[in-house]
């Protein structure tokens, strides 16, 4: 990272996911014996931060946990990747949970109850000038859209470029779109947004709302496209997955560290590509991270 870089701010989710490890999913009414089970800090927005300091990135995250054990578990788990933590607010309550259950066959069933994060209405005291001064905002839509769209408001009235991953898929208002700089959706989010199947196309439809767009494709790699400039693709590293989880998040989070530091975009991809490769390589979301060095050592 060099010392010019700008900070990030990242205004998103915080949640503590609940992960049990069973043979096979129960079936309503139904209980099965798991086998192990693990809590990792998680959320849209924490897994961005997280992802974004380890990369080397100058991080603030501006969110909300409970008053509970899980609230102070990922405060902890943040501080210690590094992410700036102040504009982390603790508010009575429940700490937002993922209920998780992984089959055998690597198949999940997801329950999130939001708690702390659904108090992320507004911007606190000192949020704006937070945002104002960063080089960019990243945002995701696990917060309640009211919050969202302040943040984004606050950072186009700064001039501070967003970067909207629109996960997880849901209706967006149009003013969202049009205060996005650079949307992030996966191949599926893509094609929810614009109905079509091909990412290339999905892509081209994306730059009639937003200005820049990147359409990350999982072990297929990226592409990126832009209002009158060439597309870029950038494969993916061919490596062995064990677990994709935040594959995504990673992405993000390395990518706008990358353009934070003035990399053209196909290098910001290239190296975001090698952080999210070497996460997959290993189990778990946010510990799976890799730092700037490790990221560096495999893009050579
Ligand atoms: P998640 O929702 O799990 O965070 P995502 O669906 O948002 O993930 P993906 O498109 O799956 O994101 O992956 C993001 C990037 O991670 C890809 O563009 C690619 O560079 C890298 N990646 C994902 N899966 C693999 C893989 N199996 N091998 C190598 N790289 C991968």
């Amino acid at each position: 990272m060099t010392s010019t870089a700008p900070p990030l701010a990242i205004l998103g989710s915080a949640n503590m996911d609940l992960v049990a490890y069973v043979p096979r999913a129960p079936r309503m009414g139904e209980t099965v014996t798991g086998r192990t089970f693990r809590t990792i800090p998680g959320g849209k927005g924490a897994n961005q931060a997280i992802a974004a300091a380890r990369a080397g990135g100058d991080v603030t995250m501006i969110g909300a946990v409970g008053d509970d054990l899980f609230g102070s578990e990922i405060r902890a788990t943040l501080t210690e990747a590094g992410v700036g933590t102040t504009a982390l607010r603790t508010v009575p309550g429940a700490t937002g949970t993922a209920h998780i259950v992984v089959d055998d066959n690597g198949g999940n069933t997801i329950v999130v109850v939001p708690g702390a994060n659904d108090t992320v209405t507004f911007l606190a005291e000192g949020d704006e000038a937070r945002i104002a001064a960063a080089g960019a905002l990243l945002l995701q839509l696990e917060l309640p859209m009211e919050g969202v769209l302040a943040g984004a408001r606050a950072a186009r009235s700064h001039g501070v470029r967003t970067v909207l991953t629109p996960a997880p898929t849901q209706p967006m208002p149009t003013e969202l779109l049009q205060l996005t700089d650079l949307l992030v959706p996966n191949e599926h989010e893509a094609r929810a947004l614009t109905g079509t199947e091909d990412p290339y196309e999905a892509a081209r439809l994306l730059l009639d709302q937003v200005p820049e767009v990147v359409v990350t494709l999982g072990a297929k790699g990226s592409l990126y496209a832009a209002r009158g400039a060439e597309p870029v693709t950038m494969p993916a590293f061919p490596v062995r997955a064990v677990d994709t989880t935040a594959a995504g998040d990673t992405f993000v989070g390395a990518l706008a560290v990358a353009c934070g530091q003035g990399r053209s975009m196909a290098d910001a991809m290239a190296w975001a590509s090698a952080a999210s490769a070497l996460s997959v390589q290993c189990a778990g979301a946010s510990s799976s991270m890799p730092t700037r060095t490790r990221i560096d050592a495999f893009h050579k």
